[in-house]
């Protein structure tokens, strides 16, 4: 396998007003970002120093065994719309910002007919670039590579259309922009091992699909998970998918977070990082996430130590029919945060993809165990950080039994108390 670590954005269209001011509405809005939208995405990668770069660039790189820049992040926009030279290349180019693009070499210069099958309602009609189009394109320091020939789902494609798709496209494109073509987008992000096997055997260096659908792998050049920019998205999820990682705040915790009530300086240009820090931290220990001493997180407690917890005695996590191994990080069988994880996680091959890591900073005064105050290690990692207004419950007096390490304390990060619930946390990276 031909590895490729890097993450890879994923956007369609750009426009000059936000999709539900399109006319006629798109059928799928989340493909479409108002031009004003894309500049804050771009803003917001810069403020926090990713480095774009084209995927060849990045599969070149790689291949040669040389370190991808700090932060790297590769933007890929799909199709070849006019809109990506009329409002996207604009805003990339004023930011010093590249990006790849991905054309369909047998619709050069016409629409999506793919996306409006006759007969049916269908997405708006969207004009393609043609070849000196992308020729300036190229001139203007974009890559261009391969979305196949007509856009079709290629798994369903018999094997000589397939080649013509896969290997003929990138001969055809190459032809019509005067320039080599290295890389590759499966239409709809479609592809299985034949598929793979084609886009690796006809010359590309890598080859994307998308995040969730079967047969993307995370590290496979020729198999890369992207991840869609939204309308919607904010920094965090933003930050979390420039940083290789799918994410998605729950809608609950956007309205809190738009509301005041979390207090996150908007304008910062920071990461909303939200801290859970429990009461009796050790809750964990007994019924979530499980976490041990000194050993890891099978050193477990006795089962009196459990007991103290409010673990009943058979359900410590000490037997293994009470232990989850299914995310990696080891939950209790019965842990509630586990079951919400696995409720997102719908194929076995997400829950095999996704783990985590447990963040405990000791108490000084308390059991000794406790993984209270985590901030204090987060700020002591490197972010630099700011703690905000308490958001669930009022303040309490856990600050003064489960003080932070007085190593770890850093007075200008320093909140007024120490919550039973949980802060919003708001982290500069
Ligand atoms: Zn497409």
């Amino acid at each position: 396998m031909t590895r490729l670590r890097v993450p890879v954005l994923m956007f369609h269209h750009v426009e000059a007003v936000p999709p539900a001011e399109l006319a006629p509405p798109p059928v799928h809005p989340d493909s479409y970002l108002s031009r004003r939208k894309l500049a804050a995405v771009l803003d917001t990668l810069a403020y926090h120093g990713h480095h774009t770069l084209t995927l060849a660039e990045a599969a070149a790189r790689s291949r040669a065994g040389r370190r991808l820049p700090h932060r790297a992040v590769v933007l890929t926009f799909d199709d070849g719309c006019r809109c990506f030279r009329d409002h996207a290349l604009p805003e990339l180019t004023a930011r010093g910002m590249t990006a790849t693009l991905f054309a369909v070499s047998g619709e050069l210069g016409g629409s999506n007919r793919w996306d409006r099958p006759s007969g049916e309602p269908g997405e708006r009609r969207e004009d393609l670039l043609d070849a000196a189009a992308l020729r300036g394109l190229i001139a203007a320091g974009i890559e261009v590579g391969s979305h196949g020939r007509h856009h079709p789902d290629l798994t369903a494609c018999d094997d000589a259309t397939l080649a013509g798709e896969v290997a003929g496209s990138r001969e055809e494109l190459a032809a019509a922009i005067g320039s080599s073509v290295a890389t590759f987008c499966y239409p709809y992000g479609r592809l299985d091992a034949r598929v793979r096997a084609a886009a690796a055997a006809a010359g590309y260096a890598a080859a994307a699909a998308i995040h969730g659908v079967s047969a993307a792998r995370p590290g496979d050049a020729f198999a890369l998970p992207r991840l869609p920019v939204n309308p919607r998205d904010g920094r965090f999820e933003l930050l979390l998918k420039a940083s290789g990682a799918n994410a998605a705040l729950s809608p609950d915790m956007q309205a809190l977070l738009g509301s005041g009530q979390c207090n996150v300086p908007t304008a910062a240009g920071g990461l909303p990082f939200i801290c859970f820090d429990l009461a009796g931290g050790a809750n964990l220990v007994g019924s979530e996430v499980l976490v041990g001493v000194q050993g890891g997180q099978r050193n477990f407690l006795s089962t009196a130590g459990y007991g103290k917890l409010g673990v009943p005695g058979n359900m410590v996590p000490s037997s293994s029919a009470n232990i989850d191994a299914s995310l990696g990080l080891l939950w209790h069988a019965d842990g509630a945060i586990k079951r919400g994880i696995l409720s997102k996680a719908t194929t076995p091959a997400t829950a095999a993809g996704t783990n985590g890591a447990v963040l405990c900073a000791m108490s000084q005064n308390d059991t000794q165990n406790n993984p209270h105050n985590p901030m204090y290690g987060i700020a002591m990692a490197g972010a630099q950080g700011l703690l905000l207004n308490l958001v669930g419950t009022e303040s309490s007096v856990s600050g003064g039994n489960s003080q932070a390490p007085m190593a770890l304390i850093n007075p200008s990060l320093q909140p007024t108390t120490i919550s039973q619930r949980f802060h919003c946390f708001q982290t500069r990276y």
